[in-house]
């Protein structure tokens, strides 16, 4: 039996209205919806009076406005950055201009051969103020949150934790509406699992998504993922010995129930998986044909 994630996807929300979403955390959506990013990138403002801004988004004058209006007759004294995708990071530097304040992320958009925008793309002009790391504790006016390193999606990619309400804003690592496109040679399926299997022993209580609603009993959910992506592994497996040897054909079979617009990134995540199965020595590459024909080992 396929394994069922059980989604998330129901959000009340006006675009450019902060929206008080817990004692400590606002919200306020951008208008940039599309089949990545749902309704659109979710900014979270922790704090009151003086606050910290999570991931300003992508550069929209819209949304610019919208935030600095959320703040208005606030102080923002950090920026913190999940990780450097374009709907998530470039919004960073007119925040950084018109407010002072310092924006805290594990580092620039990784440059590597072979890179492919699928998603949103990276923001290459995004440099932090001061690079943090797994276990790097941040504290403000009445707020603190840790960083935990969650390569996988990206490897730059960190989610926060607010000890105050026990809650996680876990950026595009874990997503309610949606499962994380691992794209290599940045995305990386080990890394992945790992980052997934990082979370399980914590005991947060909700998480908060940069896109669409929080996920109660997290840890239930990422286990849910977990046991998705070994789902896929075994599907691809059947795949190969059904005599689906190549990628363009195993995304036909496992994703014919899904958008189309999604095949794309559906094949980055395939490809991440088949790297990972060939380093864990369960598949054989023959990277001699066009497009690449995979194996049983
Ligand atoms: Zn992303």
């Amino acid at each position: 039996m396929p394994v069922t994630i059980p989604f998330h996807r129901d959000l009340e929300f006006s675009y450019g209205e902060a929206a008080q979403i817990s004692p400590l955390i606002r919200r306020v959506v951008a208008r940039n919806p599309g089949p990545f990013t749902f309704h659109g990138t979710g900014t979270y403002i922790v704090g009151r009076g003086k606050v910290a801004v999570i991931d300003p988004g992508p550069d929209m004058r819209e949304h610019f406005d919208a935030l600095l209006k959320a703040v208005d007759g606030e102080t923002v004294t950090h920026i913190l950055i999940t990780h450097t995708h374009r709907d998530h990071s470039p919004g960073a530097k007119w925040l950084k201009e018109a407010t002072g304040a310092k924006v805290y992320g594990f580092g620039p958009h990784p440059v590597r051969p072979g890179e492919k925008a699928v998603e949103e793309g990276g923001d290459h002009d995004y440099t932090p103020d001061e690079r943090i790391g797994d276990g790097d504790v941040i504290a403000g006016a009445g707020w603190t949150m840790e960083a935990l390193h969650t390569p996988g999606h990206l490897s730059n990619h960190l989610c926060f934790a607010l000890r105050e309400e026990r809650a996680l804003f876990s950026g595009d690592h874990v997503m309610g509406w949606s499962t994380s496109v691992i794209s290599p040679p940045d995305g990386d399926m080990a890394d992945y699992f790992a980052s997934l299997k990082k979370l399980l022993p914590r005991d947060d209580r909700l998480y908060w998504p940069t896109h669409g609603p929080a996920i109660p009993e997290p840890q239930s959910f990422v286990r849910a993922f977990i046991e998705h992506r070994e789902d896929r592994e075994r599907q691809i497996l059947a795949c190969i010995a059904d005599g689906a040897m190549t990628i363009p054909r195993m995304v036909e079979i496992m994703y014919r129930d899904v958008d189309k617009r999604l095949h794309p990134a559906a094949a980055r995540s395939v490809l991440a998986h088949l790297i990972h199965m060939a380093e864990t020595g369960r598949v054989r590459v023959d990277g001699g044909s066009e497009p690449a024909t995979y194996r049983l080992a």
